[in-house]
């Protein structure tokens, strides 16, 4: 990330969190429908009571694209979904991140300059046109853009299997980035083996794989993965389930494939969301996400138990960035006609990801 956070002064950072909710609710008023700030499920309560949507990254970009008279687009979440924010969005809507140290480590595991090497060392024993990349949506525009313009898609955690099956469709082999566990997941859930897929480790030459393991491979996983869903084990399941025989486990497919073998269920945000609220009174849970979401649920659902998969909250740490007293500061600098952090991708590189995008959706 290029951009540094300017400092927040710290009557914000001192203040109470209930004031700044009030001021941030002001805010809102003033600006009326210019404004639409957008909350992704992981976010702090208190920053997600004042979202004007929430959602999952592509949905709330989508939103924001949907909403025209909205000049202003605040994305409570990391520095990817803002991307995704501004490559969808019109020229007249500008989007902003209230913490610029807001980015996802999963996506900063693969830089354009490490996939476009890897790309070049993988040509040099595969035949080019036979492999097709598709990137994570959790991914920075650069490798959107990498990727649509090589004949490739985006994927989500609701759709990466359908996105697999389409690319093995096009060509012999897949390159997925940048995380290993939703793309392990997704080719195990389409019956491919596991002498099937290889491991592509950044920084390696070949990514520590022989040219004959490349050809065989039908599926190259870039080895990024994301620290909060890494929390989550097979044997937390086992301990739950030994604990309450009755219990339904849950999980987000960026957990490891053991894991995710031992849950009942997996599913992106949204799809844990409806298994829950469609679920009956009564029953209890154990979901493998990120805390915030988990205590939502808690919260919306107190004829159910629903625990905590792992022994501890597992916190994404750099949404966490983004408090009541970021957005607050933010709104206060834009209502001063200063456009302080604004996320803005060069039209080169939003043209290429958006090809990636467009290439999703019609799949
Ligand atoms: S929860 Fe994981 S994938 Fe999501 S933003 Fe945080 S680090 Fe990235």
């Amino acid at each position: 990330m290029q951009q540094v956070q300017p400092p927040i002064p710290v009557e914000y950072l001192e203040a109470e969190e209930k004031d700044l909710v009030a001021r941030i609710q002001a805010r809102q008023k003033e600006f009326g429908r210019q404004l639409l700030i957008l909350g992704h499920h992981y976010q702090q309560e208190a920053v997600f009571q004042c979202a004007d949507m929430v959602g999952d990254s592509l949905k709330l970009a989508r939103q924001a694209a949907a909403a025209k008279e909205a000049r202003y687009i605040v994305f409570c979440g990391v520095h990817f979904m803002a991307e995704a924010a501004d490559i969808l969005t019109d020229a007249g809507q500008a989007v902003f991140l209230p913490h610029l140290q807001a980015g996802c480590p999963m996506a900063d595991m693969a830089t354009v300059d490490q996939v476009a090497q890897a790309w070049q060392e993988l040509a040099g024993v595969c035949p080019q046109d036979q492999v097709v990349p598709v990137t994570y949506v959790n991914s920075s525009a650069a490798i959107k853009a990498f990727v649509g313009e090589r004949g490739g898609s985006v994927c989500t955690s609701s759709n990466a299997e359908r996105v697999l099956a389409w690319a093995l469709e096009r060509g012999d082999k897949i390159f997925f980035f940048p995380d290993e566990h939703l793309g392990r997941n997704s080719a195990k859930a389409l019956g491919l083996r596991d002498e099937e897929i290889v491991l592509w480790q950044r920084g390696r030459p070949l990514g520590g794989n022989s040219p004959e393991e490349l050809q065989r491979a039908r599926v190259l996983l870039w080895n990024g993965y994301c620290e909060v869903h890494m929390e989550f084990s097979a044997e937390q399941i086992a301990r739950w389930r030994r604990q309450e025989p009755a219990i339904q486990v849950i999980i987000h497919p960026e957990s490891n494939q053991e894991a995710v073998a031992a849950a009942d269920q997996y599913g992106s945000t949204e799809a844990i969301i409806a298994a829950i609220r469609n679920s009956r009174p009564g029953s209890v849970w154990a979901v493998g996400t990120e805390v915030n979401l988990v205590k939502r649920l808690q919260q919306q659902h107190p004829d159910k138990t629903i625990h905590l998969l792992a022994p501890t909250p597992c916190c994404c740490k750099t949404m966490a960035l983004v408090t009541p007293a970021s957005l607050l500061w933010l709104l206060d600098n834009l209502a001063q006609g200063r456009l302080v952090n604004q996320i803005k991708v060069a039209p080169e590189i939003a043209q290429g990801a958006r090809l990636a995008l467009d290439r999703m959706l019609e799949i």
